[in-house]
């Protein structure tokens, strides 16, 4: 029995029928789905994995935990360089593990205070590097413990004052928000976060114009298509790609 066959040929329908969606969603909203990224979230995922879905066509990738991203880093280094793999951290970053994520990642959506801005925009200017950083925002006040507060009229204030302090951070390239829905919300309570979401980014670029706020991060398996709806330029997928994960 050829095992790696099986998955390679569950991972190709997988993504195609992920593609399928984010284009069917496309359709609905009346958008581009060039405008959509798919960004594959492989936690917990063997490299080899990982491997298959580059070679089915998928080049961004995200991780939660940059040990686990430096171990598989170390073990498909040299295999998905051309062209190159782009690497996301998708979870939350301690400060004092700044340094290792701008080592390896090449985007993070997780964001969430100065002190940790502080310190990337310092390694990237030891290392000669530039980030893309989303501020991971949350707009719900449920689910994640992370992300600045955003769920009251007073608690944007407050956090659109905040990012007032990313603005001359030369090697930091503020691109726009991230967020998380709550876990199995209600469709009407996702189109709400997900447009709170979208209504920020409009505020900010009106009164932080150092960045367009480009990019909104926002969907996952169970409600990416509400998020594309909704705006979203990047979905963060896992498990729809490869199948259940064992936490
Ligand atoms: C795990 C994770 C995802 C992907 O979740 P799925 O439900 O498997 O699609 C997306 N974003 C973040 C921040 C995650 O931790």
């Amino acid at each position: 029995m050829d095992g790696r066959a099986t998955t390679v040929g569950l991972l190709r329908d997988n993504i195609r029928a992920v593609r399928q969606r984010i284009a069917e969603a496309c359709g609905r909203a009346g958008r581009d789905p060039a405008d959509v990224l798919l960004v594959a979230v492989t936690k917990t995922r063997p490299a080899e994995e990982i491997l298959a879905a580059y070679r089915c066509g998928l080049r961004h990738f995200g991780e939660n935990r940059i040990e686990e991203l430096e171990a598989k880093l170390r073990a498909l280094r040299g295999h998905m360089d051309e062209p190159p793999a782009v690497w996301h951290m998708v979870g939350h970053v301690q400060s004092r593990k700044a340094g290792r994520v701008a080592a390896t990642c090449d985007v993070v959506h997780s964001l969430d205070s100065l002190r940790l801005a502080g310190r990337l925009e310092r390694t990237c200017g030891e290392s000669g590097r530039r980030l893309a950083v989303l501020v991971e925002v949350n707009v719900s006040g449920e689910g994640t413990k992370y992300g600045y507060p955003a769920w009251s009229a007073e608690t944007r204030r407050a956090t659109v004052e905040e990012l007032a302090g990313l603005e001359g951070l030369a090697h930091l390239d503020v691109r726009g928000l991230m967020t998380m829905a709550p876990l199995g919300a209600p469709e009407g309570e996702l189109r709400r976060v997900f447009g709170a979401l979208r209504a920020l980014r409009d505020d900010l670029r009106a009164t932080l114009p150092f960045s367009d706020w480009a990019e909104l991060s926002m969907g996952m398996t169970d409600d990416f298509e509400v998020a594309i709806e909704e705006g979203a330029t990047m979905v963060r997928i896992g498990r729809a790609i490869f199948g259940p994960r064992n936490e």
